[in-house]
C-alpha cells in the first residue's frame, strides 16, 4: 500500500489524495507536477528514478487507509539537483 503524502517535498504544495497533480517515485518520494517535470525533469532527485502520476485512493477505502498526514518538506539545493538531472534525463529510467 503506498503512503498518500500531503504535499510536495520540493515546493511544499498541497496534494490531497483526489489530487492530480501528484507525482511518486518508486520509492514514493511525492512532488507535484510542476517540480516533477519541469524543475527535475523528471529525475528523482533523492534516487535518480522516474516519476509516474499518483492514482488516487477511492473514497470507500480513503476511509478505511487513510492517507499520511505526516508532511515531508525538504526543498532541494538545484545548484547540485541540475547536475545530476542532466547527467540522468536523457537516459531511459530502465537504463538508469
Ligand atoms: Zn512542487
Ligand atoms: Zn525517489
Amino acid at each position: 500500500m503506498i503512503e498518500i503524502r500531503p504535499n510536495c517535498e520540493h515546493c511544499g504544495k498541497n496534494l490531497p489524495n483526489t489530487s492530480k497533480d501528484a507525482m511518486i517515485c518508486s520509492f514514493e518520494c511525492t512532488y507535484c507536477v510542476d517540480c516533477a517535470i519541469d524543475v527535475f525533469g523528471n529525475v528523482c532527485p533523492s534516487c535518480t528514478g522516474n516519476f509516474v502520476k499518483r492514482p488516487i485512493r477511492p473514497e470507500a477505502m480513503i476511509a478505511k487507509y487513510p492517507a499520511s498526514t505526516k508532511r515531508v518538506y525538504s526543498p532541494k539545493d538545484l545548484r547540485i539537483i541540475n547536475k545530476q538531472t542532466e547527467k540522468f534525463k536523457n537516459i531511459l529510467p530502465e537504463k538508469r
